[in-house]
């Protein structure tokens, strides 16, 4: 059993270290967050060793009803993998003292992609972390850009990717961005940084990104239009996303018509925190005019990223490779939409 230590117990560390209990080859040695608030009764009630991110602090935590088990130090000692899901820009610092104690770590899209061996999505370039020290688990929106790419530039070459990026404002719990009534063009500067991001996983890629931000907190929209070297079907690229694990083609029929309904459906469907870690596109926006295809995806942003977490620890820890781990990952953490109208029903209980 690998042990992993997550230092960072947010919204993406909480997630993450969810997907890493529920697989069969990994255990949480121990979780660590900075303030004792709410977030630290989710370790307690899932028995995840709670430890202090902040040296000082095991006193403040003990102080409020909290057991802990020492600090980020004790954790990082006690792991054979670290993920790093801290706020961004603080991944980087604690990079060099993961590097410090010889244990290989993650760490998220924020931090940059010079310090890490490779960046990372397991559709795309799972092999690259393979023996790696350092990664980086690509943004959401880089995520969600990369799975898409992935199986249409090996199908039908892809000439040029341009993508409009309308972003949410904030999580859930982000208060402190809001309350906002506005959109903002996010960055200004036109082409944004998304389109050099998915370059860290696709080097030769023509891709031109924009980045918009709205008063939401769902999901991520993506507003697509890429230029093949191919002139397929719309049903042939309906086709092939549909076979993609980690992408959920919507179903007309299904009248989902937004980010909203797709938050409720994944509820519907039992999902923990209503997660969807599935990019989701739309499969009547699937469109191909010449060489030229259209969609809509969105992207859930506090999930997509953890399925490509766990594929990473495996890749680095040499425990799987990117068919058996990606299976696993799925299996494990119950990845895949099925329509039920296509399924067929259990027979009666006798
Ligand atoms: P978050 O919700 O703010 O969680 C950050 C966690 O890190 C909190 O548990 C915080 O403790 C803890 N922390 C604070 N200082 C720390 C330190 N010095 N060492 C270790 N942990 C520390 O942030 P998040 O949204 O999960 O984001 C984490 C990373 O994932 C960021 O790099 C972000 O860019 C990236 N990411 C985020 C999203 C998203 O949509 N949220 C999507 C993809 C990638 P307290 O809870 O006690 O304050």
């Amino acid at each position: 059993m690998l042990k992993v230590g997550i230092n960072g117990y947010g919204t993406i560390g909480k997630r993450v270290a969810d997907a890493v209990a529920a697989q069969p080859d990994m255990t949480v040695c121990g979780v660590a967050k900075a303030s004792p608030d709410f977030g630290a009764d989710g370790a307690v009630q899932r028995d995840y060793p709670l430890y202090s991110a902040i040296g000082d602090r095991v006193e403040t935590f003990r102080a409020a009803g909290y057991e802990v088990a020492g600090t980020s130090d004790d954790l990082i000692a006690e792991s054979d993998v670290i993920v790093d899901a801290a706020p961004g820009g603080i991944g980087a610092e604690n990079l060099t003292r993961y590097e410090a104690a010889g244990v290989p770590a993650i760490v998220q899209g924020k931090e940059s992609d010079d310090l890490v061996d490779t960046s990372f999505n397991a559709r795309a370039n799972f092999e690259d972390a393979e023996g790696a020290d350092a990664v980086r688990v690509v943004s959401c929106n880089t995520t969600g850009l990369s799975r898409l790419v992935a199986p249409l530039e090996e199908n039908y070459g892809v000439e040029k990717v341009r993508a409009t990026l309308v972003r949410r404002g904030g999580d859930p719990d982000q208060t402190g961005r809001g309350p906002i009534n506005d959109i903002l063009p996010d960055p200004i500067a036109v082409p944004s940084h998304h389109g050099p991001d998915v370059n860290t996983i696709f080097p030769d890629l023509s891709i031109d990104t924009m980045g918009l931000k709205v008063p939401a907190t769902l999901m991520h929209m993506h507003s697509l239009n890429i230029e093949l070297e191919s002139e397929p079907t719309d049903q042939a690229v309906h086709e092939l996303l549909a076979e993609e694990s980690r992408i959920f083609v919507v179903d007309e029929g299904m009248a989902i018509d937004g980010t909203g309904k797709l938050r409720e459906f994944a509820r519907d469907r039992g999902r923990p925190r209503g997660d969807l870690w599935e990019n989701c596109v739309w499969g009547e926006s699937i469109n191909v005019e010449g060489s030229e295809l259209y969609m809509f995806q969105a992207i859930h942003q506090e999930s997509d990223v953890i399925p490509e977490n766990v594929d990473a620890i495996r890749a680095m820890a040499g425990i799987a490779g990117k068919e058996e781990s990606m299976a696993l990952t799925d299996e494990h953490l119950g990845i895949g939409l099925p329509d039920p109208r296509s399924v067929p029903a259990p027979s009666p209980t006798p």
